[in-house]
């Protein structure tokens, strides 16, 4: 899997692959992760990568040469996307990020300031992905977000150790409590089914306790999980 990243910021995007599970997955060649700035590809004497908005308004738009042109010099891999992170998206949830993780290139465009001038949309046309209706100043921590989430589901990122198995939305529910030593804390205890070495009682107790958990916190999935039955 390799992600390349259209970004200012390259460094923002390049830290944070400096530790961690992230570090051992790419340092092992489970993936590779490749910034292209645009602002390498600028024409303007001073490296200008932005402009003020036609029509008036606050703020810098980006402009369409440096983009275009940064995204024209990444080599696109056979079964390659081309993702812009933008609040306008559709929304990132675990079933996009499987479906992201059976590409071989995932290259992404991040914006920033006012966003992106509207002719790189239409030149290049991406799938546009929003982590949540919120805005943030940049495109990089969504990218992270994405990469973290797709890496996660190719083979050799995580460990046994670090198993998805039953993580949060794998069969559509929450995941159960978790505990570790000591059994008590404070006086709160652990509860006595995760102690007594019974596996079928303990994933009975698990399951109950995702059920209950998504009904209570996300009846929105607790519903499709119902009617999945
Ligand atoms: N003016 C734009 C709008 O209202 O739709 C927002 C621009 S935002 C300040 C700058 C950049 O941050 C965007 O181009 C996008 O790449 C990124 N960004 C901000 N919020 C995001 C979100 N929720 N999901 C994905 N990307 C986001």
């Amino acid at each position: 899997m390799r992600f390349d990243v259209l970004t200012l910021f390259p460094e923002v995007v390049e830290n944070y692959f400096d530790a961690s599970i992230m570090k051992r997955a790419k340092d092992a060649g489970v993936f590779v992760v490749n910034t292209v700035n645009p602002r390498d590809f600028t024409l303007d004497k001073h490296k200008k990568v932005d402009d003020t908005p036609y029509g008036g308004g606050a703020g810098m738009v980006l402009a369409p040469q440096p983009y275009v042109d940064a995204y024209d010099s990444i080599k696109k891999l056979e079964n390659s996307v081309t993702v812009m992170l933008s609040p306008q998206g559709k929304p990132l949830d675990e079933n996009l990020v499987c479906d992201l993780s059976k590409y071989n290139q995932i290259i992404m465009l991040c914006g920033h300031y006012e966003g992106f001038d509207e002719r790189i949309r239409e030149i290049i046309n991406p799938v546009e992905i929003s982590i949540g209706d919120f805005v943030l100043t940049g495109g990089e921590l969504p990218a992270l977000c994405l990469i973290d989430a797709v890496s996660r589901k190719i083979d050799g990122t995580l460990g046994k150790i670090e198993s998805a198995d039953n993580d949060s939305f794998s069969n559509g529910l929450l995941e159960y409590p978790q505990y570790t030593k000591p059994r008590d804390f404070r006086g709160y205890k652990v509860p006595e089914v995760l102690l007594n070495g019974n596996h079928k009682e303990i994933a009975q107790y698990r399951l109950e306790q995702q059920i209950e958990r998504t009904k209570q916190r996300r009846p929105d999935l607790y519903e499709r999980y119902l009617s999945k039955d």
